[in-house]
Parts: C-alpha cells; sequence; structure tokens
C-alpha cells in the first residue's frame, strides 16, 4: 500500500546537488507499521520534497532556505525533533530497528532533553524517516545550518548512543557515524572525547534498570 501522494511541484536549491533543482512535493500519512506493533493511521499528513534529480528527500524547510539564501538561517525547527529525526535515521540506516534500540533512543533523549520520549512519538518519526526514505547524511546536510556546537555535540551523543545500542556497530552505520563528524565539522579529537563522554552513561543508574 502507498499512503503517499504528490501534492505538486517546487523549486530549491537542492543539498545534494548543489544547485536550484525541481521537486516533487510529497504528501504522506503516517502509519506505525512493522516496528511498532499497532497499526494506526496518525491524524496529521507530513509533507516532504524530492528532488527529481538525485531523488534525495528533504524537509519543507528545504523552501525556506532557498529563498533567504543569504540570511543567515533561522531555527524553524525545535532542536528536539531535529534530535529525532536524527536518532530515527541511524535507526533505519541498516534496515531494522531492534526493541533495545529504541530503548536506546528513549534514554537519550531523557538524557540530553531531559523529556521522556514515548514509543508512540518515536514511532511516528521512524515512520516518516522511513517513508522519506531518509539517510543521515541527507538530513545532517540539510539541517547543519541550524545547529550550534551545543547541538552538534548531543547529535553526536544521540546518533552513537543509538547506532551502538546492540553492542555491535553494524557497517552501515559505521559509515554514518564516520560522516555525521565529517558534515557537523567536529574534529576527530573532538569527536573521540564525545564519544568517551557518551560511553559514560553506562555508569547512569537508569541505564542500568532499562
Ligand atoms: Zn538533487
Amino acid at each position: 500500500m502507498d499512503w503517499t501522494s504528490n501534492v505538486g511541484n517546487a523549486f530549491a536549491i537542492c543539498p545534494n546537488c548543489g544547485i536550484q533543482q525541481v521537486f516533487d512535493q510529497k504528501s504522506s500519512r503516517p502509519f506505525l507499521t512493522i516496528y511498532f506493533i499497532p497499526c494506526v493511521p496518525l491524524g496529521r499528513t507530513l509533507d516532504y520534497l524530492q528532488c527529481t534529480v538525485c531523488n534525495g528527500t528533504f524537509g519543507m524547510e528545504l523552501l525556506q532556505l532557498s529563498t533567504h539564501v543569504s540570511q543567515p538561517m533561522q531555527s524553524i525547527v525545535p532542536f528536539e525533533e531535529d534530535l529525532l529525526r536524527a536518532m530515527a535515521t541511524i535507526m533505519l540506516e541498516d534496515g531494522g530497528i531492534e526493541e533495545v534500540e529504541i530503548a536506546a533512543a528513549q534514554f537519550a533523549y531523557q538524557r540530553l532533553i531531559g523529556k521522556e520520549l514515548t514509543r508512540d512519538e518515536l514511532g511516528e518519526v521512524c515512520d516518516h524517516v522511513e517513508r522519506m526514505k531518509q539517510t543521515t547524511t541527507n538530513f545532517l546536510r540539510q539541517a547543519e545550518d541550524r545547529w550550534d556546537d551545543d547541538h552538534r555535540r548531543m547529535l553526536v551523543q544521540a546518533m552513537f548512543w543509538t547506532a551502538s545500542a546492540s553492542g555491535e556497530i553494524s557497517q552501515e552505520r559505521s559509515a554514518a557515524l564516520t560522516a555525521l563528524g565529517r558534515i557537523l565539522s567536529i574534529s576527530e579529537d573532538r569527536f573521540r572525547e564525545i564519544v568517551a563522554m557518551t560511553l559514560d552513561w553506562h555508569n547512569d543508574p537508569h541505564h542500568r534498570l532499562a
């Protein structure tokens, strides 16, 4: 079943192609499927753009970005949502989501944002990312302008923690993590420092309970 429909076209600078391209605007109705047992249609539809040349998929904020190229990018997406999206892309990078990764994402979110992340919220974002076929690098390239150093640190922590939750890091995810440092302009030393900070989370009593 395809719940995605084409609703129009738009011009924008494609972060992949580096030039203005025609985008298909798509509208998808999210369902909690496959990884998140209940198969429930969720109320609001989610729109996104797909480049007709490279097939890269991007959020609707790409349009704002293109029309104000010379202005500093305003943060129109709350960071919490970016963090969620980042975790979802890396979880889906190797095609499967394990129970232990869901728990890891919930834990990382709680540690970094200080709020509880429900299974349904995470499921909705994973579903959307899956539907958009959005890759980690695509997402990071598109959104990196709106993050400061602290945001970047948190993104690395959340993504590293989630990707390594099952005790081993798959090849696909390892490649995505390597690209992460590069795209976010984080030096190797700083990256290692952040990973070490994140490994400290294993000492958190809440983690041991999970
Ligand atoms: Zn493109």
